[in-house]
């Protein structure tokens, strides 16, 4: 159980951390604050744009949905999966069960708990 342990730890010193922050330089803070909503307001944008994009894609014939998960090979009706919403029409098939643990912040909270390891 030693990931627990280090989430939580990591969690702790994360609010510490940012109550620090906000105390040390309280305009920085709103100023990072404002530009990390602004960041996820435009990924959200490109994120709704790449996904009309599939949806477009698919009623025009130009792509077609498989009927299988590319990543379990589970028979099922997929969902597209962006690796890079840029790149809207490359996405990789995947059933429910796969995608739920593709999500964007599942790499990252990985990794947070890792550095706090
Ligand atoms: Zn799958």
């Amino acid at each position: 159980m030693s990931d627990e342990h280090s989430y939580s730890h990591s969690y702790v010193y994360t609010m510490a951390y940012i109550e620090r922050q906000k105390q040390l330089d309280p305009d920085g803070w709103r100023e990072r604050r404002r530009l990390a909503t602004q960041r996820w307001r435009e990924k959200n944008r490109e994120k709704q744009a790449a996904h009309n994009a599939i949806s477009r894609a698919l009623a025009s014939g130009k792509i077609e949905r498989p009927e299988h998960c590319e990543r379990c090979g589970e028979e099922c009706r997929p969902e597209a999966h962006h690796e890079d919403y840029e790149k809207r029409l490359e996405v990789v098939w995947l059933c429910r069960h796969c995608h739920a643990r593709t999500t964007d912040w599942a790499p990252r909270s990985e990794r947070m708990r890792k550095e706090a390891a």
